[in-house]
């Protein structure tokens, strides 16, 4: 496969640019190699700098639920332009996206938009402090809610433990305020509500476990976190910025019948431009200004073409079977490759919800995964990386890491789907006989 140009070109950007990418997992740094620098994308497919096509199973880590450059969605995008981009007032098209996420999604009543799922969580945590007047939340190793400071830390063990910050440049007594518990256990989170009684203002988990690869909750996990909150005055705070409308229309809140207080979305409702939202009980929204007090602001927060975008996906979502056929996508890749996997004795462990999946190489066969710890220990990165590359050249792109989620699109058809099990087929019987 000649990649000279995406060669060149990553040459150029790490002069330009840190490690030449705007976000660190697009450098392959977990996979090695050289990034693909993509020039387009229609349906389905990218198209590298040197003309390679892809399957993408990545979709812009998840926003494009319909492929890439859906006719449609980008007809609004190009008529919302051509009435101006931004104005920097409200507009009909926030109502319009904004009634329609309310219907869908359970528990929201009422909802801010802003420009990524970053500033969603960090404002979902705002409000929490606001509305609960306490500074304390819990988070989970292993579970991403963006960038913010006191969201860029993680328990370095499975044992409970105040935050420690992940990255230089957060403030120890940001990250003091984060508490960490290993993902599905809800034993930590007891313990740390009996340790900071009164202190806590709110829990934030993600209800798939999708930053860290693809760990699902275990049976009443979600529904325990919530009681607790509930028992100790604290919010439950449902990060559904990669599951909504992605899980099931709904969310995993609708799938699983979850009444967080407050909801993080982000993805999915941007259609592929940067939108993030958060959004919940109108008892707590009604504190976020000028309703409330409580301060948030975005110069360019619900422009239109943004609103557009989203609006004009997630309508042609709701439209009769397109969410069910994507599902059914995601589930026959998921059900095929666990096939392969058996037959060419490939220890893996695969799973799949709605449009979303993920699947681990394991070294222990035996073993499961079920939080961070059991991922950093059991999932082979050495073998993800073979099969991610030999994949490459096989003309299907899956994620440059194996701690990230896969996604299915409306544009993916059986002959893609057919296509993609060829090549794992090949390429699982090369990993069994070790030939990679
Ligand atoms: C992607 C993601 C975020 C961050 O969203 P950005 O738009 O990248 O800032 C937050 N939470 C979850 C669960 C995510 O998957």
């Amino acid at each position: 496969m000649n990649t000279e140009q995406s060669e060149a070109l990553f040459e150029q950007a790490q002069s330009l640019i840190p490690g030449g990418v705007n976000s660190p997992v697009r450098a392959f740094r977990s996979v090695g190699g050289t990034p693909r620098f993509i020039e387009r994308g229609q349906g389905a497919y990218i198209w590298d700098a040197d003309d390679n096509r892809y399957i993408d199973y990545v979709l812009s880590w998840g926003p494009l639920i319909l492929g890439h450059a859906h006719v449609r969605v980008v007809k609004a995008i190009q008529e919302a332009a051509a009435r101006g981009t931004s104005y920097g007032a409200p507009t009909r098209l926030e109502n319009e996206l904004a009634s329609l996420v309310i219907d869908t999604v359970p528990s929201i009543e009422m909802i801010r938009f802003v420009n990524s799922g970053t500033e969603a969580c960090m404002s979902a945590l705002r409000l929490a402090r606001a509305y609960t007047g306490r500074e304390k939340i819990i988070k989970f190793a292993g579970c991403y809610h963006g960038h913010a400071d006191m969201l860029l830390v993680q328990a370095g063990s499975g044992v409970a433990t105040l935050g420690l910050p992940d990255s230089p440049g957060v403030p120890a007594a940001t990250a003091a305020n984060t508490l960490t518990a290993p993902y599905n256990d809800l034993d930590a989170v007891r313990a740390l509500f009996e340790q900071y009684p009164d202190e806590i203002a709110g829990v934030i988990v993600e209800p798939i476990a999708a930053n860290m690869g693809f760990v699902l909750p275990e049976d009443g996990y979600l529904a325990g976190l919530h009681e607790l909150c509930k028992a100790h005055g604290a919010l439950f705070i449902l990060d559904e910025v990669m599951t909504g409308f992605r899980v099931a229309p709904g969310g995993a809140q609708a799938l699983w019948n979850l009444d967080p207080d407050i909801t993080c979305l982000g993805k999915v409702i941007g259609g592929g431009l940067p939108v993030g939202a958060y959004a919940g009980k109108r008892e707590i929204m009604e504190m976020v200004a000028p309703a409330g007090a409580m301060y948030q602001a975005g110069t360019l927060s619900g422009n239109p073409l943004a609103m557009a975008a989203g609006l004009t996906t997630l309508q042609i979502l709701l439209e009769p079977e397109v969410f069910e056929d994507i599902a059914q996508s995601a589930n026959t890749l998921v059900e095929s490759i666990r096939k392969i996997a058996a037959a060419k004795e490939v220890p893996v462990q695969a799973g799949q919800v709605g449009t979303m999946f993920g699947c681990y190489f394991l070294k222990d066969a035996n073993g499961s995964i079920r939080d961070y710890d059991s991922a950093k220990r059991n999932a082979d990165s050495v073998r993800y990386g073979h099969f991610f590359h030999a994949m490459l050249e096989h003309g299907v792109y899956f994620a440059p890491s194996q701690f990230e989620a896969g996604f299915m699109s409306a544009a993916h058809q059986p002959g893609d789907l057919q296509n993609t099990l060829e090549a794992v087929e090949v390429v699982f019987g090369r990993l069994a006989r070790s030939l990679i």
